[in-house]
Formats: structure tokens, sequence, C-alpha cells
């Protein structure tokens, strides 16, 4: 049978520095004071989704420096936090947090329920270099499907809609790095985290992201090219200070405000161009990174060719590759999925710039004859995204269509 979801999601888009945890509780407060505001006698969120550590800050330099900020799953002020947001609207709350369990510390996202009990707590499988510093582990399951229940409408033969019913979405989370190739080694098109939710069916991607803007200062950069001095510099011509924008909200409400899909050939060129600036709007070269982070989701006409080709050689070791299962060119054929992704803005020690540009996302299942492995792909719909360097709120309603 098919099923209609119409879900309302918000993406919130954070600052957050450390040490800073009751300022940006502050501003946090006046993001959800505004959400109350617009959905005042409409329908409520069904999903609120918050940056990874999105009250904390993200660059510990040690086991040390983090400790004043870890707490046990369901305990602590994001938990708190999420606990009154979804209380306040009746919603599943995502939100990033440092997690202590015994001696043990972990970069999580736990979820709320509606009636703001503790519903699931991950913990993130794939680190990051700065995840490693102060001693982070990595999720001994590694990545997890859980559910979450939403109503549904049951669609008949005659396309009409039926009552409504509840359904159990598939939904994972992933954490920032979770999208990235195993410690930056494993093969890129192995995809490990889009491979493992194609496989499993998953219906709802809940991203909560501290993703690098590109011309960060890491480990691997050259330090020839920038330095702190030019990310100081470059804030204050904005005239922003050395966190970058802290107070200065975007709110996109616009269900009819979609996002442009700009092809990766046109954001390449364009690579060289202002570094950090045009805050309100959204890095799409960042995007088109995670959408092709997302390619067994997307439709590519030569599957067909590669599933001829490579069936014998490569289905019988894996359940799906790039896509393809055992049995079909695209496993996700017809199928529908929501990605959410809420990543932070902002700067942190002059020296790491983050993207910004959360998103809203659906996955249609269509087929497209094109072979773009970007946002120009059809069989992705971007709903809207945030500004690179702006805090703010995202909302949007989509519908998925869900087999049952
Ligand atoms: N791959 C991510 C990036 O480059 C990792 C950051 C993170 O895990 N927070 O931004």
């Amino acid at each position: 049978m098919k099923l209609k979801v119409s879900l309302r999601i918000v993406s919130v888009q954070l600052n957050s520095q450390i040490g800073q945890i009751d300022e940006t509780l502050r501003r946090t407060t006046v993001l959800i004071d505004r959400l109350k505001q617009e959905v005042e006698g409409q329908k409520p969120p069904d999903l609120v989704v918050f940056p990874e550590f999105a009250l904390t800050g993200y660059n510990f330099k040690n086991r040390s420096h983090i400790l004043p900020y870890v707490c046990k799953a369901g305990e602590g002020p994001s938990f708190e936090l999420a606990k009154r947001v979804s209380k306040l609207f009746g919603c599943y709350t995502v939100i990033g947090y440092p997690e202590k369990c015994e001696q043990k510390l972990y970069n999580s996202a736990i979820v709320t329920g509606p009636d703001g009990s503790v519903h699931f707590n991950y913990r993130k499988a794939f680190l990051y270099e700065t995840d490693e510093q102060w001693g982070c582990e990595e999720n001994p399951k590694g990545f997890q499907q859980f559910k979450m229940k939403f109503r549904a409408r049951p669609i008949d033969q005659d396309s009409a809609e039926l009552s409504p019913v509840d359904i159990d979405l598939n939904t994972s989370i992933g954490i920032c790095m979770d999208l990235s190739p195993y410690r930056f080694e494993a093969p890129f098109q192995d995809m490990e985290f889009s491979s493992f939710n194609l496989e499993k069916g998953t219906e709802l991607i809940i991203c909560p992201m501290a993703w690098l803007h590109s011309r960060s200062i890491t480990e691997h950069t050259d330090s020839e090219k920038i330095t702190p001095k030019d990310i100081e510099c470059l804030l204050s011509e904005q005239g922003l200070s050395i966190f970058g924008s802290q107070g200065q909200y975007q709110f996109d409400f616009d269900n009819r405000a979609t996002t442009k899909p700009v092809s990766q050939d046109i954001t390449d060129i364009n690579r060289d161009n202002p570094v950090y600036s045009n805050l309100d709007e959204p890095d799409m070269s960042n995007i088109n990174y995670w959408l092709l982070r997302f390619l067994p989701f997307l439709s590519l006409d030569v599957r067909r060719n590669w599933f001829q080709s490579f069936a014998d050689q490569l289905l019988p070791l894996k359940n799906s590759y790039m896509g393809m299962t055992p049995k079909h060119p695209w496993g996700f054929a017809g199928k529908n999925a929501a990605l959410v992704i809420a990543n932070r803005c902002g700067v942190e020690d002059c020296k790491t710039i983050f993207a910004g540009s959360s998103g809203i996302f659906k996955f249609n299942g269509s087929e497209d004859k094109d072979n773009n492995t970007d946002s120009t792909n059809q069989s992705v719909k971007l709903f809207g995204n945030l500004g690179k360097g702006y805090e703010g709120l995202l909302m949007r309603d989509i519908d998925l269509m869900i087999d049952r």
C-alpha cells in the first residue's frame, strides 16, 4: 500500500562558541519564540533539527577542554533544550552534544519524542580529526536505523486519500563526518553512509553537522595560502567579529522558495572567488558535495551499463554499490526519502570556517537521463537552504510517498 506522509521540518542553524552556552541558549530562545509565532494557529513542526555540538562549540583541543561540557544521554542543557522544543510543538527534536558514558566520550545526537522524553541516542561512527583530539570514541554499533512515528494518509487505487493512520518511518542520523569516506581513507565510491541507508530502506535521513567551509585552515592546509590573520581581516572587512555572525538571523518559512540548482562545473569555475562572503546565500559547491555523497540516491542512466558490466564481479561482494543492488540497476528507483541537514555556521579560532547552508531535500526516486552528479539531478529536489553565515531557521513542508 502507498501512504503519503506530510512532514513539516525545521532546520536550525547556529553559531555556537566554546564557553558561550548561555549566550547561545539566549539566541536559540529568540529563534524558537519566532518559530512559535510563525506556526501559531497552523500546523506545528513534526521535526526540529539542531546542528552537531549545537550549544557547546566544536573545536575542543583535548579531553580536559571538553570535560566541563559533556553530559550523560538524557541530561544537560542540550537535552533540556530538545525536551522543551519537543513539548512546545509536540514534535521530534534532534540535537548534537558531547556525551560521556562511564569514562567514554562520544560525539552524539539525542532525539526527543513529542512528549519530551528520550526517543533515541545516536553516536557518531566516523570521526573527524577534531573529534580524535579530545578522545572521542567511535559508535561501537556503527550506523544505525530507528523508527519515528508520524501520521500518514493511505492512498487507494483511485488515488484518493483515506483517513490518517500512524506509520513508523525508517530513520537514521548521520553526524557530519559520517557522510565522508571513513578517515578520508576509504574509497570515495564506497559511499558508506548513503549505501547503508539505501540498503536499509531509510526514508528520513537527519544530519546534524559542523561541516567546514572549503577555505578553513586544517592540518592539511598549505599555510602559504591562507593564515588566521587573513581570516580575521576578511571577517572585519564584512563588519563581523572573529566569531563570524551571531544574532543576525535569517528566517525562511516560505514553502515556495526553493533553492536553484547550480551545476558543479559552474561552482568549480567560481571556486577562487571571494572566500567567505554573501553570507545570506548557500554555498552551492558544498551542497553539491553533500549530494555527491548521496550518489546512491541519485538517478544515473549510466547505472544500467555499470549493472551489466559489473554484475558478476562486484555485486556478490556487497549489498549495494553506487546505488546498484544485486537485483536492480538502481535500488532506490521509485522510492522517496527526505534529507535534513542542520549545519552550524560561524568561525572558531580564526581557523575553522563552518559552511552553514543548512537544507531540506527530497530524493524522489524518479529517473533522470542526464547523469548529473550534483544538485541539477532531477531526482533530488532542493526545498530550501539557509545562507552560509547567518544563524536562523528554515522550515519546509514535504510529502513523502511510502510503501508499506
Ligand atoms: N567531513 C567533514 C568536514 O570536512 C567533517 C567535519 C565534522 O565531522 N564535524 O567538514
